[in-house]
């Protein structure tokens, strides 16, 4: 168990039950440990000091405590969020999926076009404020339970839990559909983005890594055929693509 003092009331609580208990186990011990006749004389004054002593050290370890949680907190969201988008990180996704029901589910792979040129044509600051609101759109155009994350540089995988490969597909569609449409607006520029989708559905979550690598393939096979397009992973269609060759 790990205590945890998100601010100013708590710690002050929390310096106040301690001094409080700190204040009844000395009475007690007085009570059953001293003569009658002594008790009346010291419990008023050792009480005095207990409490003279115990408030500051508690409200200190408060404060201590209550830093160690801000950072834990910071810590947290650190590793389980990507700085730039705010969407999961790699190690956050597979948490969130070991979380789930074993539910059928449709992974899409997303791969922003030409994202180098983009930096080329409006510098890497503005790049990066491009990276947000695509993934922006990706979160605004997905349900709240699914998992976006970023996987590498320019690169996403939606995972969509308990949903058919059509479905799947939909989605994708409307994701693709969604970031031809936007203007991009970043450092005071304008600019226009497509990316090349992958969809391929697991029937379990142990095969997840399976169709992450499937949907990588289905990805790399749009941004053959002309980019800014969704194609669903085709056995047949993609067996000659080596796992080197994809995006992701
Ligand atoms: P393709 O259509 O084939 O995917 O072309 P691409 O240019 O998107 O792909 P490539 O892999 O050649 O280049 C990816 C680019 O993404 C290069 C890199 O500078 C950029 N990139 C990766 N991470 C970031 C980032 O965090 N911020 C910015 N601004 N750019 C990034
Ligand atoms: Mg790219
Ligand atoms: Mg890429």
């Amino acid at each position: 168990m790990q205590l945890r003092l998100k601010n100013q009331n708590e710690v002050r609580l929390f310096s106040a039950a301690i001094t409080v208990t700190a204040l009844s186990f000395s009475i007690l011990l007085q009570f059953f440990m001293l003569p009658a006749a002594i008790l009346d004389q010291v419990l008023f004054t050792s009480s005095v000091i207990t409490i003279m002593v115990m408030t500051p050290i508690t409200y200190f370890v408060g404060l201590k405590i209550q830093d160690v949680s801000d950072l834990t907190v910071q810590l947290e969201h650190a590793v389980n969020h990507d700085t730039l988008t705010g969407t999961c990180t790699r190690l956050s996704f597979y948490r969130r999926l070991s979380e789930m029901d074993d539910l059928p589910l449709v992974i899409i792979a997303a791969d922003i076009d030409h994202f180098k040129k983009i930096n080329d044509k409006y510098g890497h600051k503005a790049g990066d404020g491009a990276l947000k609101q695509f993934a922006n759109t990706l979160s605004r155009n997905s349900r709240e339970e699914d998992v976006i994350a970023r996987f590498g540089g320019e690169e996403f995988v939606v995972l969509l839990q308990g949903m058919s490969l059509e479905d799947g597909v939909v989605t994708a569609q409307r994701l693709c559909d969604q970031v031809r449409k936007k203007v991009f607006i970043a450092e005071g520029q304008q600019m226009r983005l497509t990316a090349s989708f992958g969809v391929a559905e697991a029937s379990s979550i142990s095969e997840v890594d399976y169709a992450i690598h499937q949907a990588d393939l289905a990805a790399y096979r749009a941004k053959r055929d002309g980019r800014d397009r969704v194609y669903t992973y085709n056995p047949e269609l993609d067996k000659d693509i080596t796992w080197a060759e994809t995006a992701t």
